[in-house]
């Protein structure tokens, strides 16, 4: 077996704590993984370094996938997200993020399995034509959304769809309002799903879809969308089963995934040693799934599922009083008896 190299930029906030306790999962389950570490964001600003520095960007260039903690971007005029810049940089034109019901969290429903597939370059986050008026009274904003981008996304989740042996996907948009970019994208849909008939198309309306995901969240299975509404809904579906210190995303282009937790720094918990590594954790999951070590992927949620089950050892987000260390402790401990 030869070594995978993988980039990990463990991010600020809580980020290298849970950085730290994701790798220690990782060395543990010993597949024939090597880390590089490399900066981005604060940490890379406060090294006199780029907010994404060039030897950033040829690590992960050159590595069979990169693990990302969360970057806070700096404010101030000028700094455009990192995540936002990796995404276009690398064309990493799908999000993925699944939810999925962990017994023992603490939730209004149980057995909820969500995929949500979100564009992840076009649209309102695509950062064409910020502008505000210099009196402050007029604030603009261009949302471009083009026929291979939307082929392209919806293609991958009905790909998606097929590969998983899911039943359905909901095709989320607001075409009734914005009728030229939503409106595409709906078009697009329509044609993309006439090449599989095996899978089930619906339609939504986003709102309705926000009511639908909080009222009667079992009748979702793929929801395929684009930008600005995946990033919404995919945090409503995070809190359905927990809320953001589960929940893993996954960026992907051609030749390229960079792997994270959905959630941000969380500067309010940051060096409490509290943070709940399981989003990242279940990030470096679908990272092994990528890289075809799924048994060890496996091994990482159903170990998730064993610790979270037990609930002796939850962090406060869950309700519990453990630190993030104890929790992953108790991970590498049941890893032990896998
Ligand atoms: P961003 O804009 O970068 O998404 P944000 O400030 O909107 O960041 P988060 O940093 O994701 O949002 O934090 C939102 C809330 O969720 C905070 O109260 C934070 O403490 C909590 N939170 C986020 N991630 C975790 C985690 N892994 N463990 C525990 N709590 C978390």
């Amino acid at each position: 077996m030869s070594d995978l190299h993988i980039t990990v930029i463990p991010g600020d906030g809580i980020g290298p704590e849970i950085m730290d306790a994701t790798l220690k999962v990782l060395k543990k389950l010993n597949v024939g993984l090597v880390f590089d570490e490399a900066l981005a964001g604060g940490p890379a600003m406060q090294q006199g370094l780029d907010l994404i520095p060039e030897e950033t960007l040829e690590k992960i260039e050159h590595s069979a996938a990169t693990l990302k903690g969360p970057i806070t971007t700096p404010i101030g005029k000028g700094f455009t997200s990192v995540n936002v810049s990796l995404r276009q940089h690398f064309n990493l034109f799908a999000n993925v993020r699944p939810t999925l019901s962990i017994p023992g969290a603490t939730t209004r429903y149980s057995n909820i399995d969500i995929l949500i597939v979100r564009e992840n370059m076009e649209g309102l986050y695509s950062g064409i034509g910020h502008t505000l008026s210099e009196d402050g009274e007029r604030a603009e904003l261009r949302s471009v959304v083009t026929r291979k981008g939307c082929l392209r996304i919806l293609r991958h989740a009905f790909e998606l769809a097929r590969r998983l042996k899911r039943r359905k996907v909901t095709v989320v948009h607001k075409a009734n309002i914005m009728k030229s970019t939503s409106g595409l994208f709906l078009n697009v849909a329509r044609e993309v799903a006439q090449e599989y008939s095996d899978i089930e198309c619906e339609e939504m309306i986003v709102d309705n879809c926000a009511m639908q995901l909080v009222m009667n969240p079992h009748r979702f299975d793929v929801i395929v969308t684009t930008n600005l509404f995946g990033d919404i809904l995919s945090d409503l579906c995070a809190g359905l089963v927990g809320g953001l210190g589960l929940a893993p995303g996954a960026n992907i282009g051609e030749n390229m995934g960079i792997f994270e937790a959905v959630h941000g720094s969380a500067p309010d918990i940051a060096g409490k040693n509290i943070a709940n590594p399981t989003a990242l954790l279940l990030g470096a999951a679908m990272m092994l799934d990528y890289l075809h070590l799924n048994a060890a992927a496996e091994k990482i949620r159903k170990a998730v599922r064993i610790v979270i089950g037990e609930g002796k050892y939850l962090t406060p987000d869950l309700g519990g009083h453990a630190s993030t260390t104890e929790y992953t402790d108790a991970l590498l401990l049941t890893l032990d008896s896998l």
